[in-house]
């Protein structure tokens, strides 16, 4: 049965890991908050992309009309001056002209033909993305919302934590008070028991005979300061 002094201690590093765990939640929320914000840019982003490789198609497919256009308006003027030359080879060179036109037309009728076909698949992918992607969105909002109502209740639940451990504090006394807030700065938990008779319970390192015996208490004044572990300062007690 651990002492009255030692009983307020554990009681204080019961509160006082509660107002750490508290704490560190409240610490990782603006941190999951930003991971999750960065999330929603990628798929906005995603989805922003996606549309302008649909953007880039049309424009791709708009100058292959104008080509086109322009190739057609070409042939109509060769064949109409071909109707009027008199001289053979004028007519034949024409005539030269006209093919080659005829098949540059029939070039980019064939890349039309092929962009038409890609503008049709990504508008596909585009839908099935963006369906994805929305719901991706809807999701990681969703995430946020909690997390901000999560740093509400932890908010909360921190400032009962804190008074806890003001109150717990109380009964421990100032002397052992320094002693422990010297120890939990730098490791929790600070108060230990005893383990496998003469080890430390924090560092697991074994304990010298003095202060096993103090840890029981046999012989040792009940002012005496509380013992601590030789190998890393925590205060030990005899379970
Ligand atoms: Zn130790």
């Amino acid at each position: 049965m651990p002492s009255p002094a030692i009983e307020s201690l554990l009681i204080l590093q019961d509160r006082d890991a509660k107002r750490l765990g508290l704490e560190a939640l409240l610490k990782a929320v603006p941190r999951d908050v930003a991971l999750v914000e960065g999330k929603i840019a990628a798929e906005k982003a995603s989805i922003e992309t996606a549309k302008q490789e649909l953007k880039e198609l049309e424009v791709k497919k708009k100058a292959l009309e104008n080509e086109i256009g322009s190739a057609e308006a070409k042939l109509a003027k060769y064949r109409t001056q071909q109707s009027m030359v008199k001289k053979n080879d004028e007519y034949q060179a024409l005539g030269h002209e006209i093919e080659t036109t005829e098949k540059a037309i029939g070039e980019f009728e064939g890349q039309e033909l092929e962009v038409m076909y890609l503008i049709d698949e990504a508008k596909k992918k585009f839908a099935a993305a963006e369906a994805v992607l929305k719901g991706n969105i809807s999701g990681h909002e969703g995430r946020i919302k909690t997390l901000r109502e999560r740093e509400v209740n932890v908010t909360a639940e921190l400032k009962v934590a804190q008074a806890e451990v003001a109150t717990t504090r109380g009964p421990v006394g100032e002397r052992n008070l320094r002693v422990y807030d010297r120890i939990a700065v730098r490791q929790m938990p600070a108060v230990v028991p005893l383990v496998s008779l003469d080890k430390c319970g924090g560092c697991h390192l074994k304990v010298s005979g003095d202060v096993i015996s103090a840890a029981r208490g046999k012989g040792t004044d009940p002012l005496a300061a509380l013992p601590t572990c030789d190998q890393c300062g925590r205060i030990v007690y005899w379970e």
